[in-house]
């Protein structure tokens, strides 16, 4: 698959590759006001990280937007050229130190190092599987941890960069290990983009591969611990961050981002990120879903279906993903599987079937076998692929949802 540049914009998309204008968020529903998307917007607020600064009153420069780098160099006195200077070495060259900013000269690298840093979240674990995965768990500033997942393409140079959007969530999916925490905070852009830059340095894969170049961190799954659309402003912005062209370079095709279905910022995100769309289905039905993923009170099935359909530039190429976690004798028969094919007929969509990870004091066993292949062969002849995701890095309990 190609990547023409247009995609790398850091513009908001404003039309489907296709060319189809994509819908306006407000026209979307009777329920979907902006009302509701204000109030989301409020409440995530609270959760909001602590300010990106230093005791010593540095202030990092990762996270901040463009607009926000030129105000602050411009608030030292210096010219709007030496944002998308400094953005090159942050961002493209991964140069932490600003006296290896070698187009900077001396006494301007003296200047910036009193005011800033460029930071990176402290790496206090990394373990590497046997079949390769590498799970990293990052602390950041005021000592709160999260967990980050590289894993690699067996074949292939190149892997998945699984990230985290938030200390805990707020939801309570009841397969889920992070659900059984509360939610204690946001991560903010910088600590997004700060685990992306964290697994960037263990491999040395700096300068940022250009264009179709290929690389080791060649995508970003944000399926991490966390609801990201209950932390939209940030994770838009370091989403917005890692597409720019000038610097990570990474199209918004080669990141998806996971939800378990806050459906008025599912407009949002795709209208303003237009990143691939992943839904955290897992039920067919909402007596079960209710149980299984509590928001499916508050946004059900029919709603949620509704929103997918909505989603920008869904396309053969551009398909929606349906997570479906596989639970023994709860969600995994044959009829599950038809109100399934139901359900997205029509849709461009993939169905990705998820072998339950069990962790210490979890009320499931996962699906045998032949359930999870009787499964997938309905949603095959009904035309949609299902693949059976290999457990990855369970050994160092890397897996999903552990
Ligand atoms: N909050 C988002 C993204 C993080 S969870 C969401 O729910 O989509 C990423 C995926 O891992 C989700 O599909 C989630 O349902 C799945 N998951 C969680 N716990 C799991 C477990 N124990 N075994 C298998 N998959 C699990
Ligand atoms: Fe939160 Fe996703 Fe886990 Fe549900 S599955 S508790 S939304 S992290």
């Amino acid at each position: 698959m190609t990547t023409p540049s247009a995609d790398r914009t850091t513009r908001p998309p404003v039309a489907t590759p296709g060319g189809t204008p994509v819908s306006q968020p407000d026209e979307a529903g009777d329920r979907l006001t902006a009302d509701e998307r204000a109030r989301i917007l409020a409440k995530s607020a609270l959760f909001n990280p602590p300010d990106a600064a230093l005791p010593d009153g540095r202030r990092d420069l990762v996270g901040l937007s463009r607009e926000e780098l030129a105000a602050e160099l411009a608030a030292i006195g210096e010219a709007p050229f030496r944002t998308k200077q400094l953005w090159h070495w942050i961002y493209h060259q991964g140069v932490t130190d600003f006296a290896r900013m070698s187009s900077i000269a001396r006494p301007l690298q003296a200047k910036l190092a009193e005011r800033f840093v460029v930071g990176r979240p402290e790496t206090v674990v990394a373990q590497t599987s046997d079949d390769d995965t590498r799970k990293f768990l990052f602390r950041f500033r005021d000592r709160q941890e999260a967990e980050t997942v590289y894993i690699p393409d067996p074949e292939e140079d190149r892997g998945a960069v699984c990230l985290s959007s938030q200390v805990g969530c707020t939801l309570s999916c009841r397969f889920c290990h992070t659900g059984t925490q509360t939610l204690v905070r946001n991560l903010g852009a910088a600590e997004i983009v700060g685990q992306f830059m964290g697994v960037r340095d263990a491999y040395g894969e700096w300068p940022s591969p250009k264009g179709e170049t290929p690389r080791l961190l060649s995508t970003i799954v944000l399926m991490g611990m966390g609801e990201p659309l209950y932390n939209y402003a940030n994770v838009a912005k370091a989403m917005t961050i890692v597409m720019d062209n000038e610097g990570i370079a990474l199209s918004r095709r080669r990141i998806t981002l996971s939800t378990s279905g806050v459906v008025p910022m599912m407009d949002r995100a795709g209208a303003e990120l237009g990143v691939n769309l992943a839904v955290s289905l897992h039920a067919v039905r909402d007596e079960l879903r209710d149980e299984l993923v509590p928001l499916n009170r508050k946004y059900p099935i029919a709603e949620l279906m509704a929103a997918c359909r909505r989603y920008p530039g869904a396309s053969n190429a551009r398909r929606i993903t349906f997570e479906y976690v596989m639970l023994r004798g709860v969600n995994d028969s044959e009829a599950d599987a038809r109100e399934l094919v139901r359900l997205i007929a029509g849709m461009p969509a993939k169905v990705n079937l998820i072998p339950f990870n069990p962790w210490p004091g979890s009320a499931y066993q996962t699906s045998t076998r032949a359930a999870i292949e009787r499964f997938a062969r309905i949603v095959n002849d009904a035309g949609f692929a299902a693949p059976v995701r290999a457990p990855r890095g369970r050994d160092i309990l890397a897996a999903c949802g552990l």
